[in-house]
């Protein structure tokens, strides 16, 4: 089996990964690197413009796993491109919304190449996006010819719990497997439940490290969490201060809606309206209008009919009264520049009855992470555009993470049982972590620290 690393960074950064395996190639996850911009956010695929790509299977639809879809397809048009009937729901208007994203880029921030695609090209390809059910074999190498005493590799979604759709994805050759974890959740979240990874056997993994380099805090639960939340909020509200849970549109935005669906239904949050972005508005229908599609807590919850929901409009975020106490759950959750959160952060950075908290992953090189790193009272520069702002706002931070904590997916490395594992989708400190533990723990396999670009024969 061959297996080509497309990430064009050694973090997170943008997924992507070329297999071969006994001659198909297949590309899995066609993301964007969130903090590079024009062509060098996208994944090499020029490394593999040779090559024979029958398939692109796509993990989830955040961006970075889809973000580059139509890229890709340039590269190989005669490609299918394979999803879960989740995901099936959501891409095209990711996809949408990026081209939006990019040519506000463009005219804002002077980004000449974006947008990178186009509306009519998004159209264009959305006739071979397949949706496909977890746990069905999917024959991906429909255009092999078929030979005698010769097994197709085959293609296999696995519900990760970790957003609307994730998937792991398991690709069965004839003489060996892969498995590849996406983006994986093991516990379960307020609305979708852990994931579904039981009895995965592979030769070879390639898994997320996220979390590697982040220890739980003796004690924590998800439980006493979200009510350190719950009370950390009602006390803000109640000095009449306004909350801004900066969050990703897809996933955070929905589990947070629940919390304070339940809050509320419960006595524990007093009603009143939540301001929420457009397309969090986009995501939160497709979840309750697939919540019977989906393995989830709660399943006649509807958040639309549970909350008071508010779209905030265009330009909203830099005019409207936060005194009075009101609640922002908007995009975006690294309050990165043109975003509503970045607009509403600004205006409350300075002022110590508001409070931000944030409820995800904040990359230190963006505007939250700048925000969260500063120290209570001090100037620091939040944002080109922002400019030096002084701290004086409430700021926390609240785990209630949608990626598996790191301990169990060392234990999912156990069940995998793998000859093979490779590691991806973290920073250097985390899949140094899993390194050093996998190799402690399982001295039989084999482990791999992908590079950029680098062919590993596995
Ligand atoms: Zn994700
Ligand atoms: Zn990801």
């Amino acid at each position: 089996m061959r297996i080509i690393n497309l990430n064009p960074d050694t973090n997170i950064g943008a997924s992507s990964w070329f297999v071969d395996i006994e001659g198909h190639g297949l590309l899995m996850d066609a993301g964007t690197h969130p903090k590079l911009e024009g062509r060098e956010s996208l994944p090499r695929y020029d490394l593999i413009r040779d090559e024979n790509v029958i398939a692109i299977a796509i993990s989830h639809c955040h961006h970075d796993h889809v973000g580059s879809l139509p890229m890709a397809l340039r590269y190989f048009p005669q490609a299918r491109v394979l999803m879960s009937e989740l995901s099936y729901f959501l891409v095209e208007r990711v996809l949408h919304n990026s081209v939006n994203v990019m040519k506000r880029q463009r005219d804002e921030l002077g980004i000449r190449e974006y947008p990178l695609f186009s509306h009519d090209e998004v159209d264009e390809i959305a006739p071979v996006f397949q949706g496909f059910r977890y746990n069905r074999e999917i024959d991906y190498a429909w255009d092999a010819k078929p030979r005698a005493n010769f097994v197709l590799p085959t293609l296999e979604f696995y519900d990760a719990g970790h957003a609307l759709g994730s998937a792991g994805l398991m690709v069965r050759g004839q003489k060996e497997t892969l498995f590849y974890t996406g983006d994986v959740c093991f516990h379960d979240q307020t609305i979708l439940r852990k994931a579904r990874f039981e009895n995965v056997k592979a030769d070879v993994l390639i898994m997320e490290t996220t979390r590697g380099n982040r220890a739980l805090p003796p004690g924590f639960s998800r439980e006493s969490e979200t009510e350190r939340l719950r009370l950390s909020i009602q006390r803000v509200l109640a000095r009449g201060g306004s909350v801004l849970l900066p969050t990703f549109a897809l996933g955070r935005t929905q589990e947070v809606l629940a919390l304070m669906a339940l809050w509320m239904s419960e006595g524990k949050l007093n009603p009143q309206p939540i301001y929420i972005g457009g397309l969090g508005r986009v995501f939160t229908e497709i979840y309750d209008l697939e919540a019977h599609r989906t393995h989830r807590q709660y399943p006649n919850l509807q958040l639309r009919e549970a909350l008071n929901l508010i779209v905030l409009d265009q330009g909203q975020a830099t005019k409207m009264k936060l005194g009075g106490g009101r609640l922002f759950v908007i995009t975006a959750g690294m309050m990165s520049e043109k975003t509503a959160a970045h607009d509403l952060g600004m205006r409350m950075i300075g002022d110590e009855n508001q409070a931000i908290f944030f409820v995800g992953y904040t990359d230190p090189d963006t505007p939250g992470g700048r925000l969260k790193a500063a120290p209570q009272g001090a100037d620091f520069v939040f944002s080109p555009s922002a400019g030096s702002v002084s701290r004086r706002c409430e700021v926390d931070e609240f785990d209630l993470t949608a990626h598996a904590n790191r301990n169990d997916l060392l234990d999912f490395v156990g069940i995998v049982d793998p000859r093979t594992v490779v590691l991806g989708h973290g920073e250097e400190s985390s899949r140094k972590w899993f390194e050093d533990e996998i190799r402690s723990r399982y001295p039989r396999i084999k482990i791999i620290q992908p590079v950029v670009g680098g062919t590993l024969n596995v």
